[in-house]
């Protein structure tokens, strides 16, 4: 056995155990509160972006984002792992740079996300992800099956430890590639992005008990189709590059993870917040007050489950996918991602899929499946067309196009910003 199990088991139970002693928001705060103060003073303090600093709150740290993070990458992690170095592993084939994982995510653009993790803080990660998922998994027997993207290789070798078996189907390659494959695993918990437990649900005859949703928005109509078929609640987990940030609870509410990442929040347009986060158990690679691309919806309800860990109502999507079309004189208006995918859904109850693109200043496509109805369509233009007057557009244009794909090696971004001012 690889002695990072270990690290897996002992996560593990410190998080049930969590669970069961954070039973108020005070809790979280002390419990945060002290973790924070050792993580400023131990991990923090020991890498060099931080150096001399001498932090003794939170806020004393700068906010950093994924371009400050990549420019200065070898300042946030102890053994002086390079980009270039992660760049060149990367390239290579390798998911090592010296003695480090590298984790990156699925971006097209030139400046994917990475980062790099100790092999223990992998496995940390994992006991934290199976206590918040399979609480029973030292007890009941679990066939897993996992697809995400870039976790093909990750955590093969914790692919069959004792009663829990995880399978790895790439996402890449498509879901015909191995549905007969799946079936014939049978799988009780399934692990994938929404779009691919949709195809799941409606083309192969798997029927999981738990069923989680991750690396991408969950969509409101993705949702409804799926557990409509699987007869199981859909539960979201709130992943990226970055990291864990929350995972659905037996209610089907999205918690944040806050006995792991200290939230912070920035406006993000609209009742939607953008998070700025602090994994306070990571040492090798530091991330605090990283700011994150997502656009929440927090809620102010507690949760029948009875956690005290923040509610998310939802994930509305990105934070450089809010439409910026012009407005009166030279203003831009800003459009949140919701305005957008509600205005549509909500015209015809026949759509059930869509792509909203903003394309120039001006610009919008709305992109709508082959065999709906004419008239779904035209509803749906009009419908979009007012919503974007309604917030202030001067002039936007919808065009109407007809086909949808759903390419596999890319993230599902249902809204999407494709133009940039200037
Ligand atoms: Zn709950």
């Amino acid at each position: 056995m690889n002695f990072a199990v270990v690290y897996a088991i002992a996560a593990f139970w410190r998080t049930r155990q969590l669970a069961k002693r954070l039973r108020t928001r005070a809790d979280v705060a002390r419990w945060q509160a002290a973790r924070l103060d050792r993580f400023l003073r131990h991990a923090v303090a020991r890498v060099p972006y931080y150096a001399g600093l001498g932090a003794r709150r939170l806020a004393d740290l700068p906010i950093v984002d994924k371009q400050v993070l990549l420019a200065n990458f070898d300042k946030f992690n102890v053994k002086g792992a390079t980009y270039p170095d992660v760049r060149a592993a990367l390239d290579r084939g390798d998911e090592k740079v010296g003695d480090l994982f590298i984790g990156q995510s699925t971006g097209t653009s030139g400046n994917r996300g990475v980062y790099v993790i100790s092999e223990a803080e992998r496995f940390t990660w994992l006991g934290v992800m199976l206590a918040k998922t399979l609480p029973d998994v030292l007890f009941a027997r679990h066939k897993v099956a996992l697809a995400l993207p870039g976790y093909n290789k990750l955590y093969a070798s914790a692919a069959e430890t004792g009663r829990l078996s995880l399978r790895f189907f790439d996402l890449a390659l498509g879901v015909d590639a191995w549905r007969a494959e799946i079936e014939a695993y049978a799988p009780d918990t399934i692990v994938a992005p929404p779009k691919v437990l949709r195809i799941l649900a409606e083309t192969s005859r798997i029927r999981p008990l738990n069923v989680f949703s991750g690396a991408e928005v969950l969509d409101p109509l993705d949702r409804a189709s799926v557990e409509a078929r699987f007869g199981a609640r859909v539960r979201e987990i709130y992943m990226a590059t970055e990291g864990l940030f929350g995972v659905g609870c037996r209610e089907g509410t999205l918690h944040l993870a806050e006995d792991v990442v200290a939230f912070e929040f920035e406006p993000g347009g609209g009742d939607l917040v953008s998070p700025l986060v602090t994994d306070f158990t990571r040492t090798t690679q530091i991330m605090a007050r990283y700011r994150m691309n997502d656009l929440l919806r927090l809620s102010s309800r507690g949760c029948a489950c009875g956690s005290p860990l923040q509610c998310v109502e939802s994930i509305e999507g990105r934070h450089d996918d809010v439409f910026q079309l012009g407005g009166f004189g030279d203003a831009l208006v800003s459009v949140t991602p919701d305005v957008m995918r509600n205005a549509v859904v909500d015209a015809d109850r026949r759509i059930l899929d869509f792509r909203v693109t903003q394309i120039g200043v001006d610009r919008v496509v709305l992109t709508l499946a082959h065999d709906l109805p004419a008239e779904a369509g035209a509803r749906a233009v009009a419908a979009l067309h007012a919503a974007l007057l309604k917030v202030g557009a001067v002039e936007p244009r919808v065009e109407l196009r007809s086909g949808i794909e759903a390419p596999f090696d890319r993230k599902l971004r249902r809204v999407r910003r494709e133009w940039r001012p200037s």
